[in-house]
């Protein structure tokens, strides 16, 4: 068999279309103009990175895109008093403080200090709470761009079979809840799981967020399921330089599932147009203005 590849980047193109529209609409219907801030702390090469095309591509949709650049040795004070801020300046909608953050600051005060009604990151502890009872939250980026993946990909999710390998806050807890939301039978996989290959093995859909470089080889995938891999990992290549790659072993995976996101090209931009339609979501919210509702969970 060989596997659909589910491609990302252009379905990221296209919810990035939607967003687009939606904040045209609201300009020329509402005079809003929905507004991101992106906080970022320190100089981490692979953050910088990140913000900038977050800042970039919240310009293009029509957004207002507020950067705050910080020293890497800025205080807790400072940092929750400027977070203050964006959760009262109404040209605000969405607050981004990039992770990680240096040492000495505590991130989960710090994420807790965004209003929750402006964590497009879906971090706040409110928001985890809201997701985990099924009530209406901000969603997390990463899972929400493979859950939207999915629906496209399948319809239906109900009654299949979903492995989620990782258990971590961001993507692994609340992907495994947005696929119970859905209906799925979910397995929630970590490194401690007896037999991870026989676990995997039951799985039409599996979502890898390991952070081990082409860790799930092909024969582990049940033939024709789906797999979602979220990994992003830099490995050196034979002939010098380096590459991406993902937690599945791209190759092998593709010879037995029956659709596969690619890395890049998968995951990786729909994260950052996600983020776009959780700012759009929140901008609707605060006014009181109908949101999109293909563009969250
Ligand atoms: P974490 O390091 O926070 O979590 C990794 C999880 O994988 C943990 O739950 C860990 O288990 C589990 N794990 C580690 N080793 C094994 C193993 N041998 N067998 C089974 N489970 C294992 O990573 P994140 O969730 O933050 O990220 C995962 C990957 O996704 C990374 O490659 C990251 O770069 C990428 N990522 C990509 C994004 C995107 O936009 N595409 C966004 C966010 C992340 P335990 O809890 O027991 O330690």
């Amino acid at each position: 068999m060989t596997a659909t590849i589910i491609d990302g980047k252009a379905f990221a193109a296209r919810v990035r279309g939607q967003v687009a529209e939606h904040v045209a609409r609201l300009k020329a219907d509402h005079d809003i103009i929905p507004g991101l801030a992106v906080v970022l702390v320190g100089e981490d090469p692979a953050s910088q990175v990140y913000v900038r095309s977050k800042g970039r591509m919240t310009v293009e949709v029509g957004m207002n895109s507020f950067e705050h650049k910080l020293e890497a040795d800025t205080s807790e004070t400072d940092l929750l008093n400027l977070i203050q801020k964006l959760n009262n300046d109404p040209q605000v909608n969405g607050i981004l403080v990039q992770l990680p953050l240096p040492g000495h600051l505590d991130e989960d005060l710090v994420i807790n200090t965004i209003a929750p009604e402006k964590d497009v990151d879906g971090f706040h502890i409110s928001n985890v709470g809201l997701l985990g009872t099924g009530q209406k939250s901000m969603v997390p980026c990463t899972p929400l761009g493979c859950l939207m993946m999915l629906r496209e990909h399948h319809g239906s999710l109900s009654g299949k079979e979903a492995v989620v390998i990782g258990r971590s806050n961001i993507v692994g807890k609340p992907m495994a809840q947005l696929l119970l939301g859905d209906s799925c039978t979910v397995t929630i996989a970590h490194s401690r799981t007896r037999d991870l290959p026989e676990v995997v093995r039951r799985a039409d859909i599996v979502v890898a967020a390991v952070g081990r470089p082409q860790m799930v080889p092909g024969d582990w995938i049940k033939p024709g399921a789906t797999v979602i891999d979220v990994g992003i990992n830099r490995i050196d290549k034979v002939d010098g330089g380096t590459r991406l790659v993902g937690d599945a072993d791209y190759d092998s995976c593709a010879a037995t599932a029956g659709a596969i996101t690619p890395v890049p090209g998968g995951v990786g931009p729909m994260t950052i147009a996600c983020l776009l339609a959780n700012t759009l979501t929140a901008t609707c919210r605060a006014n009181n203005i109908n949101e999109p509702e293909n563009l969250t969970a």
